[in-house]
């Protein structure tokens, strides 16, 4: 059996990455254009641009991700320029490849979601550099789970660097509250306001460290849609508004329980313990009875998220469910694998063991480079249920998941692990750099100003990288 490889009944070609992208048709930028104004309208409160004026191409848009609507409007603001745009593989999914087609004349690049892709730095510079053109990232990777920036990783700073091109930051506010990711096929009556700003120029990029530029990178593309609506007094007056929301937060602050939450209407309500929050018209919280936990949701999910990475960092967190499996090797293709089993754990990663034309296949995303997960709560292809989706370097497995509301932590836990090996990992060079030295000086003197000084040389030339 070799790891991460299906036996498939027929050949199936996987998806080619090293293929160089495609130029933008013109004629397709300027109809994408035309349908995106019509799908938008009535729906956009405000476009506006900030130190935009006289930027022409080849330039960087990094932009927030709350549904599909930010394409849209995105390809209303670069508009008459052609666009490209990192995209997720199912994006080309339907129409018999006809759709597959299109995305890639448009301009868009495929990419398998959290995985490393060779050939990505070599499309984004024949964008820039041979085609002259806009590309867009989307660094969240996904929609927002519950309106506020997504955990992205600092590479994004050493790539802008690498890149050296002005640097847009595109914000859409408002598009969470109107379609939230939970619920996303009921639209609420909410208009967008985008802003789409240059950040950086080739000068400043220069002169910038990677880590500096990630921090203007992080400052302006955060976001928090509920504090956006409370301070816009933004009313959400829909009957259901809190329908889907137990998705998101699972576990009851009460009683602490998890995977005991359900929703209807503007009611949350805990099955365990019974107690029930409502959902206000300006997007808070209120507990029915007793004191309320949290009015902000925000607050309540990375309350949630907290408790995992203390799960985590305590060696006591462990996964695992029997699953459905689809496998997409390429855009045109959602194979049925049947049922999986699905782990996850820190010591052994994220593993898929499976059984499919009489062979058995085992998927493996060990801890050390899995740096985050794709979780969905009404996936748009195949079933709309929760699924969690692996991919590796020519698959993605898309497994729908047979417990109850279990794809939030799965996700919080991927990002705790990661971070307590990122973590583990720095100690250890830091711990390297002042030995190393101590070693070289102790023989030659005794002198302890001396073995100081040089150990915090070497921690901090070890910081710097
Ligand atoms: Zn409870």
């Amino acid at each position: 059996m070799e790891l991460n490889k299906v036996k498939y009944k027929r050949h199936v070609k996987p998806l080619d990455t090293s293929e160089k992208p495609c130029k933008s048709w013109h004629f397709l930028t300027w109809f994408v254009n035309k349908l995106s104004r019509h799908l938008m309208r009535g729906k956009v409160k405000k476009l506006e641009r900030i130190d935009m004026k006289g930027l022409k191409p080849p330039f960087i848009i990094l932009s927030n991700h709350q549904t599909f609507s930010d394409m849209k409007v995105n390809a209303i603001l670069t508009y008459p320029y052609d666009f490209h745009s990192i995209t997720s593989l199912e994006g080309y999914y339907g129409f018999c490849g006809i759709r597959g087609w299109l995305m890639k004349r448009v301009g868009c690049i495929p990419k398998r979601r959290f995985t490393t892709d060779p050939h990505l730095i070599s499309s984004c510079e024949t964008i820039l550099n041979e085609y002259g053109d806009i590309l867009t990232i989307y660094p969240e990777a996904a929609y927002s789970n519950v309106g506020i920036t997504a955990d992205f990783p600092d590479s994004y700073g050493a790539l802008i660097k690498k890149l050296k091109k002005p640097l847009v930051i595109v914000v859409h506010r408002g598009n969470y509250l109107r379609q939230p990711f939970w619920d996303w096929e009921r639209k609420r009556k909410v208009k967008t306001y985008t802003t789409m700003k240059k950040v950086l120029d080739v000068e400043d990029i220069e002169r910038m460290t990677s880590d500096e530029i990630m921090d203007v990178i992080r400052k302006e593309l955060s976001y928090n849609e509920y504090k956006y609506q409370k301070e816009n007094n933004i009313v959400i007056d829909e009957p259901w508004r809190a329908e889907g929301l137990h998705k998101v937060l699972y576990q009851c602050p009460h009683c602490k329980k998890e995977h005991q939450m359900l929703s209807r209407g503007i009611t949350l309500w805990c099955m365990n313990c019974g107690k029930r929050w409502v959902m206000t018209e300006l997007g808070e919280l209120r507990a029915q009875n007793g004191k309320t936990e949290f009015t902000h949701i925000p607050d309540w999910y990375n309350w949630e998220k907290e408790n995992v990475r203390k799960e985590v960092e305590a060696g006591e967190y462990h996964f695992d469910d029997e699953v459905d499996v689809f496998s997409m090797p390429n855009p045109k293709q959602f194979i049925p694998l049947g049922k999986g089993f699905l782990k996850h754990s820190l010591e052994n990663g994220m593993t898929l063991d499976g059984f499919y034309n009489n062979h058995s296949y085992k998927i493996s995303r060990p801890s050390r480079g899995l740096y985050n997960i794709h979780i969905e709560y009404n996936y748009c292809f195949k079933r709309r249920d929760p699924c969690i989706q692996i991919s590796v370097a020519d698959n993605t497995f898309v497994c729908y998941t047979s417990k109850k509301d279990v794809v939030t932590k799965v996700y919080f836990a991927t990002l705790a692990i990661h971070e307590k090996l990122m973590r583990e990992r720095m100690e250890k060079k830091q711990l390297r750099a002042t030995q190393i030295p101590i070693a070289v000086n102790v023989p030659k003197s005794n002198d302890e100003p001396v073995a100081e000084s040089t150990v915090s040389e070497a921690s901090t030339a070890e910081n710097k990288n």
